[in-house]
């Protein structure tokens, strides 16, 4: 296996400056399937320089809207031709399912078509009235410069599609640092923006570690936004960093995000079914490792033991194994850290009381799932409260807590009560009760009746801990920009302010 050039600076495809690499890891069987290149700080300012240069001296900037909309819509068409190739590619990286990795191609290409058609859409400013025939008023949209954009292992391609996408339609350049455990599919995106005729200079990638190649990303002075998704610590870390030279600043962080289930939702057959089944995609889609992940199940007292009894008998039967097999619902987990950091959670909530259902514990090792993967069963915890580290902390693993209440006050109580505000559900079928807890539940997206789904038309993004701006929709595009007044006196006279 020889070690690819997944370092992209200028429109060349370059090894690290010092000759590291860095081998990628199958979190299915724990071997190595790839080899790339492990940049430093040298990459990193090569790469910011290449950006600037092409900020400054063009052309992508000043290229027509309908051009840059016209090559984001020919990466979607790319997008769709690799969805095969890309999809498997997502799968080995991260481990997720296959069909998991397809449909996050749909959704980058999505992403890409959708910015495309909201600058295009958009007229040339907003003319202001200032009071006066003789004057003309304008505020236009413009690039904000150099974006740098440091993306997390979950869904690599996804969460670098929602930066790549606005900042590329704005007019922008810029560096992505990928996550340094799943970098593969961000390497081919670049290729396709390259394939599909992006000029020099506008998109960098440099592959390498967070604490050096994300640190300069996050500090260096030529920089003129940072866009980060990933965990809360190293998010304080960049916006620190960000500081300092006064860069505009986008955070998406974690979330802990309740999944509040009322009694009358489950009093039919059908609908019991139905909030069974969500909450367990809402904790156990990608083994739990989504920052959405609805891991607090938040259920009336009165369906308690009926519901936690069918979503445990249904955990038990989640097929686990290597994403590429035919019948398996949930890969393993990323890394071998990512797993100890789920044992270490769950061993903390069976210390501090709580009651494990299922789950708990490595899988016995089959064809389908290697002992050497990072796998680990769909866990479900009852009887949890508050004050559990399990309930308060994010754990990005396939572990659902069970909290019971008795009254809508303590329902939302409940779902407020934690330093995230990302994303959060209701289920009930009395909608004047969904659309109470939908506005005082105070997270970014609020499900009624669902889990899950996003729009990219619609923001994204957390209240709190979770973050600072936001993703998609208008606000996804107005993060890119920079506003500007443009003040035009058609009949300039003397304001006589000083009497001399
Ligand atoms: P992480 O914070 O460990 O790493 C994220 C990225 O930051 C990686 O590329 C890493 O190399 C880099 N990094 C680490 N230290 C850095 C530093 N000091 N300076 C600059 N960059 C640094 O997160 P992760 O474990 O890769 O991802 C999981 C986290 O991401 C979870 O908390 C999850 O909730 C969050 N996430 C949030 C969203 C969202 O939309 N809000 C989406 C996906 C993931």
């Amino acid at each position: 296996m020889s070690a690819q050039q997944t370092i992209h600076v200028a429109g060349e495809w370059l090894g690290a400056a010092s000759g590291a690499t860095r081998e990628i890891i199958d979190p299915a069987d724990a071997k190595p399937f790839a080899i790339i290149a492990e940049g430093g700080t040298d990459d990193a300012d090569a790469a910011i320089a290449a950006a600037r240069r092409a900020f400054d001296e063009g052309p992508w900037p000043g290229t027509p809207v309908a051009e840059r909309a016209a090559l984001l819509r020919r990466v979607a068409d790319l997008l769709v031709r690799d969805r095969e190739k890309i999809g498997l590619l997502e799968s080995r990286d991260a481990g997720k399912t296959v069909e998991e990795g397809r449909v996050d191609v749909d959704c980058v290409a999505d992403a890409f078509r959708y910015f495309a058609d909201l600058v295009i859409g958009e007229g040339a400013g907003r003319v202001v009235d200032a009071g006066s025939d003789d004057i003309h008023s304008v505020v236009v949209h413009e690039p904000i410069g150099v974006c740098t954009m440091i993306t997390p292992w979950n869904y690599p391609l996804l969460q670098a599609s929602w930066k790549i996408a606005p900042a590329l339609a704005a007019g922008n350049t810029f560096v992505i640092k990928p996550s340094e455990i799943t970098p593969l599919t961000t390497v081919a995106l670049i290729e396709l923006l390259v394939e599909a005729g992006l000029p020099k200079g506008v998109a960098n990638i440099v592959t390498g570690p967070g604490h050096t190649v994300g640190a300069r990303l996050a500090d260096h002075p030529d920089v003129d936004l940072v866009s980060f998704t990933g965990g809360l610590v190293s998010g304080t870390k960049v916006a620190q960093a960000a500081a300092v030279g006064v860069k505009k600043v986008a955070l998406e962080l974690g979330g802990k995000n309740p999944n509040v289930v009322f009694a009358d939702a489950c009093a039919t057959d059908e609908g019991f079914d139905t909030a069974v089944d969500q909450a367990l995609n809402a904790a156990f889609i990608h083994s739990g490792q989504v920052c959405s992940a609805g891991g607090r199940l938040i259920i009336e007292e009165s369906v308690r033991e009926r519901f936690v009894a069918e979503l445990t008998r249904r955990a038990e039967k989640i097929r686990l194994g290597r994403g590429t097999e035919d019948g398996v619902e949930c890969g393993p987990l990323v890394s071998k850290e990512q797993r100890e950091k789920t044992e270490g959670y769950v061993a903390s909530a069976l210390e501090e009381g709580a009651v494990l259902r299922c789950g708990g514990k490595r899988p016995e090792p089959t064809d389908a799932r290697p002992a050497t993967g990072y796998f680990y069963e769909p866990t479900v915890l009852d009887q949890c409260h508050r004050e559990m580290k399990v309930v308060r902390e994010e754990v990005f693993g396939p572990v659902l807590t069970v909290e019971t209440f008795r009254t809508e006050e303590e329902a939302l109580a409940l779902a407020n009560d934690t330093e995230y505000g990302l994303a959060g559900a209701v289920w009930t079928t009395d909608s004047g009760r969904a659309r109470r807890m939908a506005r005082r539940m105070r997270h970014g997206t609020i499900w009624i009746n669902d889990f899950h789904p996003y729009l990219p038309q619609a923001e994204w993004g957390g209240f709190g801990k979770s973050g600072v701006g936001r993703e998609l929709g208008p606000a996804g595009l107005a993060e890119y920009r920079e506003a500007k007044h443009i003040y035009q006196n058609l009949a300039p006279q003397p304001v006589r302010w000083f009497a001399g």
